[in-house]
């Protein structure tokens, strides 16, 4: 998920806020979501859909029950996510969507991912998890340039979400950034700057906004709330 901008005009920014704010409920909506095993129908959102219906394999019933080991973006981890997040961000630009994921390792202890979401212009809801894994970090990409979202910045919900679940979590922008959320230090970093993954097109860079190597939780709130 991204921050929202008010812009100049104020309606279609405003509508844009309420979208990115409902599907900023990440930690409460996968709970909920979590608690539904594979053939239940859950409403999520005011829709209903059969859950688990992507894959035959078992999905752990909560995110309590979920193993999970310590991040470290470097090695085998880091190529992994490059690679997956290279073809996200083309999908992403194709799309206009964030699209999400975990990254892993399987019973083996061999690096693995879950299947990738796709979301909306400003979210991204998190898919189940296969049991036997053990969560390493989630991923997501910031989808495409617009004007109205801070979209080369982590938001205080992503790291919100990530501490929630107690993984890492990595993040592409539009630009082509890669940062590194921290659950322990609650600190974000960039991993590699503008350009250092696939770009969009349409990106300018001259509205990035004060992007700093790395931000806090408290900076990132303090800057939301600017
Ligand atoms: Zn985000």
């Amino acid at each position: 998920m991204k921050t929202s901008l008010s812009g100049p005009t104020s309606f279609g920014p405003l509508f844009l806020v309420v979208t990115a704010l409902a599907g900023c409920e990440v930690p409460s909506d996968t709970q909920t979501r979590q608690t539904n095993v594979p053939g239940q129908t859950a409403s999520t959102n005011g829709r209903t859909e059969q859950t688990g219906s992507l894959s035959s394999a078992p999905v752990l019933a909560s995110y309590s029950d979920v193993p999970t080991a310590e991040s470290s973006p470097s090695g085998a981890e880091l190529a992994a996510v490059r690679s997956v997040l290279t073809r996200l961000q083309y999908d992403s630009f194709a799309a206009n969507a964030e699209h999400c994921g975990y990254i892993g390792l399987n019973e083996a202890g061999q690096i693995m991912l879950t299947p990738i979401n796709r979301g909306s212009e400003a979210s991204c809801e998190l898919p189940q998890i296969p049991a036997g894994m053990t969560l390493l970090a989630s991923l997501h990409t910031h989808g495409t340039y617009s004007p109205y979202y801070a979209s080369e910045f982590p938001t205080s919900d992503d790291m919100l979400s990530d501490m929630a679940q107690n993984v890492d979590g990595y993040i592409s922008t539009p630009g082509g950034r890669l940062w590194h959320v921290d659950s322990d230090t609650r600190t974000v970093r960039q991993l590699c700057g503008r350009g250092c993954l696939p770009q969009d097109p349409d990106y300018r860079p001259e509205d990035d906004g004060p992007v700093e190597p790395m931000f806090t939780l408290a900076d990132l709130r303090r800057w939301e709330q600017s």
